[in-house]
């Protein structure tokens, strides 16, 4: 996302204490991105992508964000777009992402955090995510069931 649009959004709001969350440029290899940051709680708002960005751990960041299933385990409420988050782990890091738009909630400290299970070389727990895929393929299925049923009741 391009800096003009992201300055052009509506404010958004943290998820914890409900403050404004403050824009701060992060010098990144390639165009700078902006996260949102809580002056309250330090907590940070990631837009989808920017994780990995920041990391530049792809591995990571694909596992957090990447076949998150479909149920909500998390307490909070996506600040991009008000939808249900998840809580994905990674190591003993429990972070809340977005089960709509893949934005990503990091409390104060879970970045570094994650910065460090990167640098240790992350390999994911594969059993947790073969959940999470079967999770949404029983979801696809689930809406494909209700789309064929659609169809013939609007054939009648
Ligand atoms: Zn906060
Ligand atoms: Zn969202």
């Amino acid at each position: 996302m391009s800096r003009s649009s992201k300055q052009a959004r509506r404010e958004i709001a943290c998820p914890r204490c409900w403050v404004a969350l403050q824009q701060e440029e992060v010098d990144v290899r390639g165009p700078n991105i902006i996260i949102d940051v809580c002056p309250s709680c330090g907590g940070i708002w990631l837009d989808s992508g920017e994780l990995n960005r920041l990391l530049r751990d792809r591995k990571l960041s694909s596992y957090l964000t990447k076949h998150i299933g479909t149920q909500s385990k998390s307490q909070l409420v996506c600040p991009g777009c008000g939808w249900l988050m998840d809580i994905e782990t990674a190591e003993e890091v429990d972070v809340d992402v977005c089960l709509n738009c893949g934005g990503v909630w990091l409390d104060a400290g879970e970045l570094e955090k994650l910065k460090e299970i990167s640098s240790e070389g992350f390999e994911g727990d594969e059993r947790v995510k073969a959940e999470e895929r079967w999770e949404e393929l029983m979801q696809r299925e689930r809406e494909s069931a209700l789309a064929g049923l659609l169809r013939r009741l609007a054939r009648r």
